[in-house]
């Protein structure tokens, strides 16, 4: 059985798209960490940070992040956040990045 993210990816299970083009999709997580929380993944599988190609699908995930945050209307700011390994607390290995706003954010994070 393919990931997680995979399946969503392929359509086979339901997430609250917000975006989504021919190398990247972007939805809503469920367990929301701000009032604005996105999941941006590229299509390509990819574990993460450490196994990243050269190139493919994970190079726009910047520009991605931008036009996303311009739709969801978050002028005051935001952050994206990738988590890599078991020290920071990645979960789904497939990679995938935080766009995370609506609120103040604190820094550093934990
Ligand atoms: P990470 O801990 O960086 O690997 O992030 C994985 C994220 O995926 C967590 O914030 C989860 O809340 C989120 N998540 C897990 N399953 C789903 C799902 N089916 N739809 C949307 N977000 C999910």
């Amino acid at each position: 059985m393919s990931c997680l993210f995979c399946r969503i990816v392929a359509g086979e299970i339901p997430a609250s798209k917000v975006h989504e083009d021919e190398r990247l999709i972007a939805f809503k997580d469920v367990n929301p960490q701000a009032p604005m929380h996105v999941l941006i993944v590229p299509r390509q599988e990819i574990a993460g940070v450490a196994s990243v190609p050269e190139s493919g699908d994970h190079q726009f995930l910047l520009n991605a992040a931008k036009t996303i945050a311009e739709q969801l209307g978050l002028a005051n700011g935001y952050r994206i956040v990738i988590n890599q390994g078991l020290d920071a607390g990645q979960t789904v290995d497939h990679l995938h990045a935080h766009l995370i706003g609506g609120r103040k954010l604190r820094w550093p994070p934990g």
